[in-house]
């Protein structure tokens, strides 16, 4: 692996110095670190195995540097092999979820189970190798296409490898390289597009393979080829891994087993796509909306 250990502390301090420049990009950052935080528990418990059941019970949090609270009595679940979409307005508090899950911070109120086991007592290496996380705005390193996928995954194979990379759609890109895996990316990735960059994460998310997948989409505009990808991931991926998409925008929720909605830091609404329509409520208003401002562009079978 291509990533020095002076590196990751850099950024982990630069983490710490910068807190809100981009809230995705430090979540993957600190998962890559080999460090924990304070807050992290590192002589915690570990499970044999994963399952992937998680559940949210009556969370309330607050981060440390703010005095009002982001998650008010958060609830839900997702069991093993499910696909959960979480959505919702700006604010109410979707990528919290991911700090938590990850147990970056203390919880005020509730807890966070992973298989029965509350995060505040488990092991953060475990927790951490049992969470595959895509965050959108990817930071990628100098180096080969094969240097970024194995910060997934030391051992991965070039076969592994070359399948994760079709699986995200790169596959046209990789047969056009003449030094194919060993290709340069250039200075953190700077010979990719922007859509290049979140496929080549999500290869990397994949060949890490961990039973629990988390991806969290950019509010910004999203490459609408890219956003297909992820969902034929998450539709190749269910019932083999438990997924939780943070969404965004509402177009990547269609694929998913069931949608919980958010509000001010509660669920206000859970089903599916259809059911949630039918109800009429905060989610057929956000979708409304989404419809009318063009922001995106659905369309429901
Ligand atoms: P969006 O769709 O706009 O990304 P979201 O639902 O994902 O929104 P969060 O990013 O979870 O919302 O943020 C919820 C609230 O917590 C916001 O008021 C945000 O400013 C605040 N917040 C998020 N991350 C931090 C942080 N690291 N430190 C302090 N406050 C934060």
């Amino acid at each position: 692996v291509t990533i020095a250990a002076n590196e990751i502390q850099r950024m982990l301090r630069n983490w710490l110095s910068v807190r809100r420049t981009g809230p995705a990009l430090d979540r993957s950052e600190k998962l890559l670190a080999e460090e924990v935080s304070e807050f992290e528990v590192q002589e915690g418990e570990k499970l044999n195995s994963v399952n992937g059941l998680i559940e949210f019970k009556e969370v309330k949090f607050a981060y440390p540097t703010k005095e009002e609270f982001v998650l008010n009595g958060l609830s839900f679940h997702v069991k093993p092999g499910e696909a959960v979409a979480v959505v919702g307005p700006s604010g109410a508090g979707k990528s919290t979820i991911v700090d938590l899950l990850l147990g970056f911070y203390p919880l005020n109120n509730g807890t966070i189970e992973v298989d029965g086991l509350p995060i505040e007592k488990a092991n953060a290496k475990w927790i951490r190798d049992a969470i595959s996380f895509v965050s959108q705005d990817v930071q990628l390193r100098n180096g080969s296409l094969a240097d970024n996928i194995r910060i997934g995954n030391e051992m991965v194979t070039d076969d592994e490898m070359i399948q994760a990379l079709k699986d995200s759609g790169l596959s046209d890109y990789l047969n056009s390289l003449p030094e194919g895996l060993e290709s340069s990316i250039g200075e953190r990735g700077a010979l990719l597009s922007g859509g290049q960059k979140q496929r080549l994460s999500l290869a990397r998310a994949l060949v890490k393979n961990s039973t629990i997948l988390i991806l969290d989409e950019a509010s910004s505009a999203l490459d609408p080829i890219t956003e297909l990808q992820i969902n034929e991931a998450i539709q190749k991926r269910k019932s083999k891994q438990s997924v939780i998409v943070i969404s965004h925008r509402l177009s990547t929720v269609l694929t998913a087993d069931r949608i919980v909605v958010l509000e001010n830091g509660k669920v206000v609404e859970e089903g599916t796509h259809h059911s949630l329509l039918e109800k009429d409520g905060v989610y057929s208003r956000l979708f409304k909306r989404e419809a009318e401002t063009g922001e995106n562009v659905i369309s429901v079978s």
